[in-house]
């Protein structure tokens, strides 16, 4: 028998946080960024309704993008949504890249911009960071006469840091007009610093800029795959053109709609936010464990001046049963990933946090 040849495409494989540990029944998962309270009760409650589901979902996600253009003063037009921000990923990069092409990614940097961009054949150039924050200035001495796109998540996935307004439209003027700048504001919501601003609030009129935001982080919707993407009405039409059909679900683009809705859930899930990752991380530094500010629903622990290697605590909290993110795919040293939980899941991981450093 022949094995019909297929492209052989040099990436490593997207790992997602892991979720499960042998022979442990109940898991605190603090390792994919969820949301800390769950999912708007108004979500959720639309979910159990008699949706039709027999029927295939609106394709445009009509009802959505008017919902999300209304509560961010956009134009619908401007809008796609897709089966998660992920799938925005997908789509833009089918639609500019080929063989020839360069991508630039900061060197730390969410894995599915590298993966979606080596698929279509590109070459992705990794722009150094300067203490786990994206550089602008090492992003513009990647640029060469192939770069065609920008991908910078902000505030960054893992790291957790974020470039400032300022930063941000420095960046834009000095990037060559025709490079498409792609700014993934997955964390947006969580973000209340002065210098800090939203790519739409930067960018809103920019053709060069394309903007992606997603209802699995805050929201509470990872497992519906719901995502979108803002930019100029001539890519969203293109776009259009080559996405998958109803490549939102229906169930998706209805819990969207409501949890856009609750204002409330979101109002409390940012401060419970804001709360815990201070408490976390104060209780952290007293075990010489260093971590950003909080900027986003996780932290970035670097154990570097700890007594303890990365490694080490991982694997003493995975017997308790608790799971942090390992930064090996990332290819960052000694670190682990930490998703601030709910109430109870934060007090056990400070409690066997306090149980493993009281160890001599
Ligand atoms: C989690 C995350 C996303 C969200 O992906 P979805 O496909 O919408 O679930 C996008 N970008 C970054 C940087 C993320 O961390």
């Amino acid at each position: 028998m022949t094995l019909p040849k297929f492209k052989k495409i040099e990436i490593n494989r997207y790992k997602p946080g892991k979720s499960k540990i042998l022979r442990i029944r109940k898991v605190i998962k603090l390792s994919a960024n969820e949301s800390a309270l769950g999912t708007s009760k108004k979500a959720l409650k639309v979910l159990l309704k008699k949706n039709n589901i027999f029927k295939y979902p609106d394709n445009e996600s009509t009802n959505l993008r008017i919902k999300i253009a209304k509560n961010f003063s956009l134009d619908e037009q401007k809008i796609i949504c897709g089966s998660g921000s992920d799938e925005v990923i997908q789509i833009l990069c089918q639609l500019f890249l080929e063989p020839g092409d360069e991508v630039i990614v900061p060197e730390y940097s969410f894995l599915m911009y590298r993966i979606y961009s080596k698929i279509s054949g590109a070459k992705v150039k990794f722009a150094k960071e300067k203490n786990f924050k994206v550089s602008i200035k090492n992003i513009l001495k990647n640029v060469t006469k192939f770069t065609k796109i920008v991908f910078i998540a902000n505030p960054n996935n893992p790291t957790g840091t974020y470039l400032t307004k300022k930063e941000l439209i420095l960046l834009r003027k000095k990037l060559r007009s025709n490079i498409l700048l792609v700014l993934d504001d997955a964390y947006v919501e969580y973000v209340k610093h002065l210098d800090y601003s939203s790519a739409l609030k930067l960018f809103k009129g920019k053709e060069n800029v394309f903007i992606l935001r997603t209802f699995s982080k805050i929201y509470g919707l990872a497992a519906l795959r719901v995502g979108w993407g803002y930019g100029s009405r001539k890519i969203i039409k293109a776009m259009n053109n080559i996405k998958p059909p109803f490549n939102v679900n229906k169930l998706a683009q209805i819990a969207a709609i409501k949890s856009l809705e609750d204002k409330n859930f979101l109002k409390k899930s940012v401060a419970h936010n804001i709360i815990w990752g201070n408490k976390i991380k104060n209780q952290l530094n007293k075990y010489d464990i260093s971590t950003n500010k909080v900027n986003t629903n996780f932290l970035l622990l670097n154990f570097n001046n700890c007594k303890f290697s990365s490694k080490y605590v991982k694997t003493k909290l995975e017997k308790k049963g608790i799971i942090l993110r390992s930064m090996e795919s990332y290819n960052i040293k000694n670190c682990l990933r930490l998703t601030i939980g709910n109430v109870s899941e934060n007090k056990k991981l400070i409690l066997n946090l306090k149980r493993i450093f009281s160890k001599k």
